[in-house]
């Protein structure tokens, strides 16, 4: 088993990532503070990992309680009338203030149970159990929590950190390839904005990953985490740096709002984004071309999109683009590779130009 630290001074927290941890019941009873436990998960998850879970909080005689809560599937219900049900439960349970809410599942039910742990009784002990790549390597690290509003996604939440993250890898070999391509695209992005030596192991081990190699995808997850961790605890409340995690994340928001969220997954826009960043970075001058080669090369071996989906046009991108989180007194700031392989800058300062430049090449 390996640890990440996350150091964010009293709130710090581990991450454990191996194989078969969820069968190892001390290593989360160890971070339950209290006698009683709310697993939240969902109807896929539920039937494949819950029982262990439960089992997992209950062996040696814990004499832990555990209740449990399954939501539907899909990012269309990760809202506020969903969420509802958590602290139904958790009510009608006579959970108290000492109670731990532990998120079972992918990205979206670490991101409710997180708000729902934030909230309830203004705020009780949560963990993460993340199951998906996409939640092993960015979600469940940093504390972000919340859900969409009709109006726009993760617009409601709380910074909420939990008291341990643990990853078995061993849930991957349940995940489908798609969602598995999509949280590499995460890890290949740790590459490209910080982490050279990650991004040329990749150019190595993609093979392997794909495989689902347990060994590969530890060591993975973990170099991802190390760099998460790092990012957070210098930037907890995205001030800065943190700013950095959304390379691509621009672009591909616009191609994940364009076509309705759902169509292409997060990581698969993400991917196609990065490629689209790139190429402003190179007509910029700022990086090489080998830069921009290598990471579209890296993107097609992991099997994601290098192009923005069909019949997405300039007009769609520079719509949604405007309504960015990154957009700051009318400057889109954006994060571009600057440097040799392993730099990003997070600016509004370029030639627009390059960005035409870009919008108009990527969409014929
Ligand atoms: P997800 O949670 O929807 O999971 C993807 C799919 O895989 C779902 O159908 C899920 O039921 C299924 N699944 C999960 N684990 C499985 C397993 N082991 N075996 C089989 N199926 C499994 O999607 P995701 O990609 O994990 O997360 C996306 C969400 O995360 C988005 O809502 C996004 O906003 C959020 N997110 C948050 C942060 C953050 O910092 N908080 C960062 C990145 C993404
Ligand atoms: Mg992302």
């Amino acid at each position: 088993m390996k640890t990440v630290e996350v150091p964010l001074g009293d709130r710090s927290y581990p991450i454990y990532i191996g194989q078969g941890l969820l069968d190892q019941g001390e290593l989360l009873q160890r971070h339950v503070p209290g006698k009683r436990v709310l697993i939240v998960t969902n109807e896929t998850v539920a039937p494949l990992y819950l029982e262990r879970c439960r089992a997992a909080l209950t062996s040696g005689g814990s004499g832990l309680q555990v209740e449990a809560v399954i939501l539907p599937d899909g990012e269309q219900y990760k809202s506020l009338d969903v969420l509802q049900k958590v602290w139904d439960k958790a009510l009608e349970s006579r959970l108290d203030r000492n109670s731990t809410f532990i998120a079972l599942g992918g990205g979206v039910i670490g991101d409710m149970t997180g708000f729902a742990a934030a909230a309830y009784q203004r705020g009780v002990h949560f963990i993460q159990v993340p199951t998906t790549v996409m939640a092993m390597v960015d979600s469940s690290v940093g504390g972000k929590t919340g859900v969409n509003h009709p109006l726009g996604k993760n617009m409601i939440g709380a910074f909420y950190q939990p008291k341990v993250v643990l990853v078995d890898v061993d849930t991957l070999n349940s995940l489908p390839d798609r969602e598995l391509a999509s949280g590499i695209s995460e890890i290949i992005k740790y590459g490209l904005i910080r982490d050279p030596a990650l991004f040329e192991w990749l150019e190595a081990n993609m093979e392997r990953l794909l495989a689902r190699d347990a060994e590969a995808m530890s060591y993975a997850i973990e170099r991802s985490c190390i760099n998460k961790a790092e990012v957070v605890s210098a930037d907890e409340r995205e001030g800065g740096v943190r700013a950095t995690l959304n390379l691509g994340h621009t672009f591909g928001h616009a191609m994940e709002a364009s076509q309705g969220y759902g169509v292409w997954l997060h990581g698969e826009a993400v991917a196609a984004g990065t490629v689209m960043a790139a190429d402003m970075s190179l007509r910029l001058g700022w990086i090489e071309p080998s830069v921009a080669s290598r990471a579209t090369d890296l993107l097609k071996r992991a099997k994601l999109p290098t192009e923005p989906p069909k019949g997405m046009t300039q007009d769609d991108f520079r719509s949604f683009m405007a309504v960015d989180k990154k957009v700051l007194d009318g400057d889109l700031r954006l994060i571009l590779l600057r440097g040799p392989l392993g730099n990003c800058v997070f600016t509004g300062n370029y030639d627009p130009a390059a960005l035409d430049a870009t919008l108009d090449n990527a969409v014929l």
